[in-house]
C-alpha cells in the first residue's frame, strides 16, 4: 500500500517489545506513518529489522514511513526534540516495566519507569500540542473481580506494586484529560497477552526465566526447561487450576489500530486497502473523544490445564508438569466483558486458543 500524503503519523514508545512490535507492523500495514521509541531495557534492536522484513511491501515505496529513535521515554528533552522534528497525530505508549514479581523488589524503579515515564511523555506531549493518547493498561487493576466476565466499571482493587503503578497512570491520565480540554486518551486493559506473528519473526522474548504461562510453556517443550509448575490445583473453579482470558497479540495490536482510528475519526474504509487482510479492515463505529477506558480480551476463559492440553493437541508436544504451591497474588479467575470495545471499534479477538498456542510454538522453534 503506498502512502496517501494525508496519511496520519503515530508515535509508538516501548516499540520494539512484545505488544509494540505487532502494533508496529498493524499500523503499518493499515497505511500509518509510525516513529518508534524504545530505549531497548527489554527488547533488541534486532526487532525493527524484522518488523521492515514482514512490512516490506509497505515500506518499499516510502522507506520513511518507518523511524526508529533508541530514546528512553523519561528523557524528556529527547522526546521534545522527536515531537517537535514532525507533526505526531497520536501516541500509543506501551513502554514500561510489566513483571509482578520483579516489582516488589524493584518497586521504586517501577514507579519512576512508569509512572515518571507516563508523566514525562504527556509533558513532552503537551508542549507540542499532541493530545491523542492510547495507554497499556491492564486486567490487574480488577484483583479478584466479583462478577465475571468484569466489565471496565468493576471496581479496581491491586495487589502489588506494578499493578498499583498502572492503577496511578490510569488516574493521572484521566486527570491529564479532563485537565486539557480537548485532549483524548484511551486506557486499555489488556488481559493476557500470548502467541506471536504468524511469520514467527516477531514473538515474546523474556530475558532470564518467564514469569508468564505460555513462554514458560513454550520453553519447556523446546526442552530449555524440564517442566512447568502448575501453581495451584486447588483453587474453586472446573479443574482447580487458575482461569484467564488469553488474547492473541495481533488481535491486541489490531485494536490499537482500531482505537487509533477511532479517536482521529477516520471512518471504516479510511485506513483500508484491497490488499489488507479483510480482518484488518474493521473500522471504527463512532469518533472516541475525551476519556475511555476498554477491556481488550476475548471474553473466554481457559484454564492452565486447558492451555496445556490444547498446547500439545496443537503441537505434538510433550509440557511435562509439577503440581506447585499457589503463587502469591494470584487470582482464581479473570476474564473479560469486551463488549464495549465492540460497541465503540467494531472490534473483537478473533483468533482462537489453538492458533495462539500454533504462533507462540512456531516462534519458539524460529529461536536459536
Ligand atoms: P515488553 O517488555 O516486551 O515491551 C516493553 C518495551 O518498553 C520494551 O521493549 C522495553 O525495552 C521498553 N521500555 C521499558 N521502559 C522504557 C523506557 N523508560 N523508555 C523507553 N522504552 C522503555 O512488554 P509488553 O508485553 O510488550 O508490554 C507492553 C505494555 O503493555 C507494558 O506497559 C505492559 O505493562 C503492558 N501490559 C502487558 C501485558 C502482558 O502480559 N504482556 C499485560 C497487560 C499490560
Ligand atoms: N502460571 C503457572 N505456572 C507458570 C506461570 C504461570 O501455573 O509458570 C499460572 C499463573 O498462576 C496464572 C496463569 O498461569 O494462573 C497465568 O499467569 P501469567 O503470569 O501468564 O498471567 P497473570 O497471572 O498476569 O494473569
Amino acid at each position: 500500500m503506498t502512502t496517501s500524503p494525508n496519511c496520519k503519523t503515530v508515535l509508538v514508545t516501548g516499540a520494539t517489545g512484545f505488544i509494540g512490535s505487532h502494533t508496529v507492523v498493524e499500523l503499518l500495514e493499515a497505511g500509518y506513518r509510525v516513529r518508534m521509541v524504545d530505549n531497548l531495557c527489554n527488547s533488541e534492536a534486532s526487532v525493527l529489522e524484522r518488523i521492515e522484513r514482514i512490512a516490506h511491501e509497505h515500506l518499499t515505496h516510502d522507506p520513511k514511513r518507518l523511524g526508529f529513535w533508541p530514546v528512553d521515554v523519561r528523557d524528556s528533552q529527547a522526546l521534545e526534540a522527536l515531537l517537535a522534528s514532525e507533526p505526531i497525530d497520536g501516541v500509543i505508549h506501551f513502554a514500561g516495566l510489566k513483571a509482578v514479581g520483579e516489582s516488589f523488589s524493584q518497586a521504586p524503579n517501577y514507579w519512576d519507569n512508569n509512572v515518571g515515564g507516563t508523566m514525562a511523555l504527556t509533558q513532552a506531549m503537551a508542549k507540542a500540542h499532541v493530545k491523542r493518547l492510547v495507554f497499556s493498561s491492564s486486567a490487574t487493576v480488577y484483583g479478584q473481580a466479583a462478577s465475571l466476565p468484569v466489565s471496565e466499571d468493576a471496581p479496581t482493587q491491586v495487589t502489588n506494586p506494578y499493578g498499583r503503578t498502572k492503577l496511578v497512570c490510569e488516574q493521572f491520565l484521566t486527570d491529564w484529560c479532563h485537565a486539557s480540554g480537548d485532549g483524548q486518551v484511551a486506557l486499555l486493559r489488556y488481559f493476557n497477552p500470548v502467541g506471536a506473528h504468524p511469520s514467527a519473526l516477531i514473538g515474546e522474548a523474556p530475558r532470564g526465566v518467564p514469569n508468564n504461562l505460555m513462554p514458560f510453556v513454550t520453553q519447556v517443550a523446546a526442552g530449555i526447561r524440564p517442566a512447568l509448575s502448575i501453581f495451584g490445583r486447588d483453587y474453586p473453579t472446573r479443574d482447580g487450576t487458575c482461569i484467564r482470558d488469553y488474547i492473541h497479540v495481533s488481535d491486541l495490536a489490531r485494536g490499537h489500530v482500531a482505537t487509533m482510528a477511532a479517536m482521529l475519526g477516520l471512518g471504516p474504509h479510511a485506513v483500508t486497502s484491497p490488499d489488507i487482510e479483510p480482518s484488518t479492515q474493521n473500522g471504527p463505529i463512532q469518533t472516541l473523544s475525551g476519556l475511555t477506558v476498554m477491556n481488550f480480551g476475548t471474553g473466554q476463559g481457559v484454564s492452565v490445564q486447558e492451555l496445556v492440553d490444547t498446547f500439545e493437541r496443537v503441537t505434538g508436544q510433550r509440557v511435562p508438569t509439577l503440581d506447585a504451591p499457589r503463587r502469591q497474588g494470584d487470582v482464581a479467575e479473570l476474564y473479560a466483558n469486551p463488549q464495549r470495545a465492540h460497541t465503540l471499534l467494531n472490534w473483537r479477538a478473533t483468533q482462537t486458543l489453538e492458533s495462539m498456542c500454533r504462533d507462540a510454538w512456531a516462534w519458539q522453534s524460529s529461536l536459536p
